[in-house]
């Protein structure tokens, strides 16, 4: 993470740590929350590098040296990340000793000291007041970093000492940018995000096996549904309909459908960028010739009746046949 893309995805957040750094007005503990997957341990992390690096350029740091890396891995003796252990589901009051001691000494390397605690809610309330304690007498030179997902949990006298940071959902486009550094693959990123609009979800997906066969199923369908209805049918009985065997699951379906659709809209407009098929532009843009506008229009306002259907508790064989009937009625 640099500070220019925690500035597009966090910009207040962002702003006032860059220019507390700069102007060496850090205050001495920072509460960074908002939901999960919006890059708050990855902010905690920059600031900290930022802090230590031995080589920064134009204000970022350079990731590369001793104290960047080491900082990246948890190995620095000077910035101490807590967690609930292992499997364990709070954070104890032993953990806060262990920070608070480690505090006590001088700093090891230099006149700084930072800790970060990830998942700050999950302190037991005596780890909590343990903390509290420490953010209220807080040794010069040090800075906390509490990082939650979930601030209610927390106790108000803990928040009233820290300076909140709130992050918040990241745009659609954060969110595929993260997935694609976290290398899940384009086809199934695209489709993800436009679903769910929302990181965690998105990354799930992606990792759900099921969600690829899904995907290629509907690309299936559409290849077919291109030539008729009749050769489309027989797919919706072998294959679509036991593969999607749940109202969510059908739902996710007839969305993929509708993105479809809506891809040849795109093209049609000439906003390829905006295209969520990507790896099947070639295939979309074939059936460009014998789709207008006005049919794939069409194609997606009964889409959006079978979702309706569905909704209204309709068996979705019954509102498959239906759609693919339809679907091929308009060609
Ligand atoms: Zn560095």
């Amino acid at each position: 993470m640099s500070w220019k893309t925690l500035d597009n995805q966090q910009k207040t957040a962002a702003r006032v740590l860059r220019h507390a750094v700069q102007r060496h007005e850090l205050a001495h503990a920072y509460l960074l929350e908002g939901p999960e997957g919006t890059g708050k341990r990855q902010a905690a992390l920059l600031l900290a590098q930022t802090l230590f690096c031995k080589e920064p350029r134009d204000g970022e740091p350079c990731g590369n040296c001793r104290n960047c890396r080491r900082i990246a891995s948890g190995n620095h003796p000077d910035v101490i990340r807590v967690r609930p252990e292992e499997d364990a589901a709070t954070i104890k009051k032993e953990q806060i000793a262990y920070l608070m001691k480690e505090f006590s000494y001088r700093s090891v390397e230099s006149a700084r000291k930072v800790f970060i605690l990830e998942n700050a809610e999950k302190m037991t309330v005596q780890a909590e007041n343990s903390l509290l304690k420490f953010i209220e007498e807080p040794h010069p030179g040090t800075l906390a970093l509490l990082i939650t997902d979930h601030i209610h949990q927390l106790l108000d006298t803990i928040i009233s000492r820290c300076q909140v940071l709130t992050f918040v959902p990241l745009s659609d486009q954060a969110v595929e940018e993260r997935l694609f550094q976290e290398h899940q693959p384009r086809s199934l990123v695209k489709p993800a995000v436009a679903l769910t609009h929302d990181y965690k979800a998105a990354a799930a997906l992606c990792r759900d096996e099921w969600f690829a066969e899904a995907r290629s199923q509907v690309i299936q369908l559409m290849q077919r549904l291109h030539l008729s209805s009749e050769a489309a049918l027989p797919l919706i009985y072998e294959k679509f309909t036991p593969n999607f065997d749940n109202v969510q699951r059908m739902a996710i379906g007839l969305d993929l459908l509708l993105f479809w659709y809506r891809d040849i809209l795109s093209l049609h407009l000439n906003r390829p960028e905006a295209v969520i098929f990507e790896d099947q532009t070639e295939t979309l843009r074939e059936q460009l010739f014998r789709f207008s506008q006005e049919q794939a229009v069409r194609a997606m306002s009964l889409i959006l009746d079978a979702r309706r259907q569905l909704d209204a508790h309709v068996n979705s064989l019954s509102v498959m046949e239906w759609l693919v009937i339809k679907l091929g009625g308009i060609l």
